[in-house]
């Protein structure tokens, strides 16, 4: 049977500017000669003029409806740094920060660096905080897992625990660091509530007085002597990959985000050298992980961050050139044979350069596929995708569209 590999350019599609973007600007010879083997569209990542985040515009291309299945990003990105998180934990994205004042209680800190001087050797404060903070008397476990830089994240598992509560991270710099409440009535919020102030203290107390910190204080740098929690969810029942579609799963990737969404779908998500989620990132050792990927898995996905990150920075010029440095990455895939594999290339959702944030814009597709009905489209561009055979579709009609190509699609009636 077929296989499927899904290239996702992340934050891909623009809205023109003098009737320019980035992609209809670049080079991208490889990109336009599978526009022409292939059929084209555009595409609604969730839906028309929803502005998709990039975890659930991912889960929709993975055939996962990200109203029934998302649940916010502290478990995604707990999976991701590596966390083996189990339906029920509620977890957190982690900022080390930096506080000052006077006073025993966290709670009465002013938050001077969010990121702590974007510390990066967190091994030892991570070690301190597993070691240190005691949540016995509340019946519950925990797992404090750093991530890159000054990032990390927290699980918190046993029973009777709520998502639905606030973030202790004010958010900004000057403010005191908030205390954990609960945003419902009920006794599980409450009680999370609770765990969470109790994790703060001790975090704080531990870190305050770490010898990491006092050798920081005596260079001049902020001290990482805080953790601000953000983004609880709680983990959801989610099918793996396998379990839903039947398929074998395989995510290359550089992003924590992206590389937790492989993981909680139980894929395989190697830790591709050089892969970085950034401008710098080794594509073509991501191409080849993903040529090797091709080999044992169903479905592999291919995920390229620095477009949007580029896009973020409002940098149109820096985001052709590195659509470019992409096309010459891609030149292995030609070579593959278009009778087992369908080749889809699209992104996420759109960052227009101008808006610096994902848009509701749709994005270009293509899909070449042995016996798929080839147009008219000469070029990868979001102003001419829309002529194409796919016209308008969304993500997870995409997924479909997909499995319908490699015969992994069962009928639907007699
Ligand atoms: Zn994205
Ligand atoms: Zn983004």
């Amino acid at each position: 049977m077929s296989k499927v590999l899904l290239v996702v350019l992340d934050g891909l599609g623009d809205r023109p500017i003098d009737g320019k973007t980035p992609l209809s600007e670049a080079e991208t010879p490889n990109m336009n000669r599978l526009a022409k083997m292939g059929i084209n569209g555009i595409m609604d990542t969730i839906s028309p003029g929803i502005r998709p985040g990039s975890d659930t515009g991912h889960l929709s291309l993975l055939g996962y409806d990200p109203y029934k299945y998302y649940t916010g990003r502290g478990p995604i990105e707990a999976a991701g740094a590596g966390v083996d998180v189990k339906p029920g934990d509620v977890a957190f994205r982690v900022n080390f920060a930096t506080v000052e004042g006077e006073g025993e209680s966290v709670f009465d800190k002013v938050v001077v660096d969010r990121r702590a001087g974007r510390i990066s050797d967190t091994d030892e404060l991570e070690k301190a905080i597993n070691e240190g903070v005691d949540l016995s008397k509340f019946g519950v476990e925990f797992i404090f897992k750093r991530g890159s830089g000054h990032r990390g994240a927290l699980v918190l598992r046993g029973e009777g625990l709520s998502d639905r509560i606030s973030d202790t991270d004010p958010h900004k710099v000057g403010e005191k660091v908030k205390r954990c409440e609960p945003l419902d009535d009920s006794e599980e919020a409450k009680r999370t509530a609770e765990i969470v102030n109790s994790f703060m203290e001790q975090a704080h107390r531990i870190l305050e007085s770490h010898p990491l910190n006092e050798e920081r204080a005596k260079k001049g740098l902020p001290k990482a002597n805080v953790v601000l929690l953000r983004g609880a969810g709680k983990c959801p029942h989610i099918p793996s990959f396998e379990e839903m579609h039947g398929m074998k799963l395989a995510v290359i990737a550089g992003t924590t985000l992206i590389k937790g969404i492989g993981r909680l779908l139980k894929g395989y998500v190697p830790d591709v050298e050089g892969a970085t989620g950034s401008k710098d990132t080794n594509l073509e050792n991501k191409v080849k992980a993903t040529l090797e990927a091709l080999e044992s898995y169903d479905f592999v996905l291919l995920h390229i961050k620095a477009t949007d990150e580029l896009s973020h920075d409002g940098d149109f010029e820096g985001k052709k050139v590195f659509i470019e440095k992409v096309d010459r990455a891609i030149e292995p895939l030609l070579d593959l044979d278009f009778r087992d594999v369908c080749l889809i290339i699209t992104g996420d959702h759109s960052t227009p350069v101008s808006v610096r944030e994902h848009t509701g814009d749709p994005v270009p597709v293509i899909i070449v596929h042995e016996g798929v009905r080839v147009d008219d489209v000469e070029e990868f561009s979001e102003l001419k995708a829309w002529k194409g055979g796919l016209c308008r579709i969304r993500g997870m009609d995409l997924f479909r569209i997909a499995l319908d190509l490699v015969d992994r699609m069962e009928k639907f009636g007699a």
